[in-house]
């Protein structure tokens, strides 16, 4: 679950780490008032929305007085970033910035552990510099038994190029991250940019933190914020029930259990697709479940074409197949659907398919190759 930039400051504060003063608004009012409040020449507009990269979306907007601060919340406010809505705008101070450097805490799967990576050249974001300058990343390993120690920030310290009279502040900001990723069940903590401004402080000017769902039962203050980041489509197939993934490919696939599932979501990848979601439509789905099923997943705008892979033990194929023609006859949406099932009465199941001119396939390779065919077609 991500945090917004105010909350992941808030915190942030909370364990002395350097902030730009800031007042949340959520209209244009509220920006007046704060401008006023801040009392500052210049003030940063940031939109706080939950997807990343504001900045190049137009989303953070300098104004250096009332007027100005108030057309671009007007602004500000009227818009969408990557399809989320602005409705809160964090109005900050500007600071003044020498240097933007990149400071994050966070799991690396690989090593099981969790790892710092510090760079000089923050503001752009970190899988982009990971792609185009990889050696300006620095990696810091934490030993789970040891946790954070001293000689990490005089490692980093040195990396970034800083001198060492700064090194007292950035030993209390890494500190302080190991103690929030702890605190917090994190699985991030970042700060991109960690400025180091004109008058040499180091200061948190963006804040990312993400809390590990699975944690959530620890943490009961969170538990309300949990599920806002869903999509409609997230929300609509919780409500339901459903296991349901949101990807950024263009295939929606439909499938029974979560083993079958997952491997058809392989199969898509190693022929070249792109999963754009996955629905798991459980054991023993009857048609009304798989029509609702289809429809969340058929009329995705991502979706170009669905692959329904089910194998029927439980599970009916003809349940399966008429839930799918009602849904495809319900939504009206004409998207190519290609069907590979097998199991508890596959010949009932086909038939019906094949009468609304749906072609079965047996074979699950045939099947994903197929769906992927038509998804270039359709391209
Ligand atoms: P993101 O694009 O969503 O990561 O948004 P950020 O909060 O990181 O802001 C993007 C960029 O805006 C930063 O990298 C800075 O260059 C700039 N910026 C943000 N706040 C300030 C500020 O107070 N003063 C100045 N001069 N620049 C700022
Ligand atoms: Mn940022």
């Amino acid at each position: 679950m991500k945090l917004y930039e105010y909350e992941g400051k808030e915190i942030a504060r909370k364990y002395g780490i350097e902030t730009p003063r800031g007042i949340l608004a959520t209209s244009v009012e509220d920006v007046a008032k704060a401008y006023r409040e801040l009392n500052t020449g210049t003030v940063v507009l940031k939109s706080q929305v939950l997807v990343g990269g504001r900045g190049l979306a137009g989303g953070v907007k300098k104004a250096s007085n009332l007027e100005e601060a108030l057309a671009k919340a007007r602004e500000l406010f009227s818009m969408s970033i990557k399809g989320e809505r602005v409705e809160k705008i964090l109005v900050e101070e500007a600071v003044c910035i020498s240097r933007e450097l990149y400071m994050s805490l966070t799991v690396d799967r690989a090593t099981r552990k969790l790892v710092y990576l510090a760079s000089g050249m923050g503001g752009v974001e970190i899988e982009e510099l990971a792609r185009k300058h990889p050696d300006k990343i620095l990696r810091i390993p934490v030993d789970p038994f040891i946790g954070y120690s001293g000689y990490m920030a005089r490692q980093a310290l040195g990396f970034l190029g800083l001198q060492w009279d700064k090194l007292g502040q950035l030993d209390s900001i890494m500190r302080a991250m190991y103690k929030i990723m702890m605190d917090y069940d994190a699985e991030l903590v970042e700060f991109n940019p960690l400025a180091y401004t004109c008058d040499g402080k180091l200061t948190a000017l963006d804040a990312k933190i993400i809390i590990d769902d699975n944690s959530l039962y620890r943490h009961p203050d969170l538990q309300p914020l949990y599920g806002r980041d869903a999509t409609s489509y997230e929300k609509i197939a919780k409500q339901l029930d459903f296991n349901y993934v949101e990807l950024d490919g263009d295939i929606g696939v439909i499938s029974n259990g979560a083993g079958l599932t997952m491997a058809t979501m392989d199969s898509i990848l190693h022929y070249g697709g792109r999963p754009a979601n996955f629905l798991d439509i459980g054991g023993g789905a009857t048609r009304e479940r798989v029509r609702e099923a289809v429809k969340i997943v058929v009329t995705h705008p991502r979706v170009k074409a669905v692959l329904v892979n089910i194998f029927g033990g439980i599970t009916r194929c003809d349940e399966v197949a008429s839930g799918i023609i009602e849904a495809l006859s319900e939504t009206r949406v004409v998207k190519p659907i290609v069907v590979r099932m097998l199991g508890t009465n596959e010949e009932e199941g086909r038939r019906i398919l094949i009468e609304h001119g749906i072609t079965v396939y047996t074979e699950m390779d045939e099947a994903v190759l197929r769906v992927i065919q038509l998804v270039r077609e359709v391209s």
